[in-house]
């Protein structure tokens, strides 16, 4: 089964209406190996409406098929997600973005829970740096 396939089926078992308009969207996102934009599936998928494409996003994003990933500049990208919750690294020179395995902060959510006695719904955090590549990285034993 391909990637498409799989998707499609995933959103038959959870009862959504497949149209032609959805697999135009879904095939265009799973074009993409790093991380774009709205806009761009806009653009790729262009018989389809903005708004189709907004909630088609929309849809994926629930179901985990992609994951959304605020970059430095303030602008929300998306990528392509083969795990659940997940938080990034996200190199501010070249772009890469990196998933973390998995989620350091639960201590801390259930720690603010307690305090504030607020039922924490959920939380984003991603973190900033400059990659090994971009730094030129030299492995530390050949540093001077
Ligand atoms: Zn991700
Ligand atoms: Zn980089
Ligand atoms: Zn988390």
């Amino acid at each position: 089964m391909s990637e498409l396939e799989s998707v499609i089926r995933r959103l038959e078992d959870l009862d959504h209406r497949i149209t032609p308009s959805r697999v135009a969207v879904i095939a265009a996102v799973l074009a993409h190996s790093g991380h774009f934009s709205v806009e761009d599936i806009v653009r790729q998928a262009r018989a389809v409406g903005r708004a189709t494409v907004f909630r088609t996003m929309r849809l994926l994003t629930d179901i985990d098929v992609v994951c959304r990933v605020l970059l430095e500049d303030g602008s929300l990208h998306y990528r392509v997600s083969r795990r659940g919750h997940h938080h990034h690294l996200v190199c501010v020179s070249c772009g890469n973005v990196q998933d973390l395995d998995e989620c350091a902060v639960g201590g801390l959510v259930r720690e603010l829970a307690a305090a504030t006695e607020y039922e924490i719904e959920g939380h984003w955090l991603e973190f900033y740096g400059r990659c090994a590549a971009c730094r030129g990285a030299v492995p530390v034993g050949a540093r001077r």
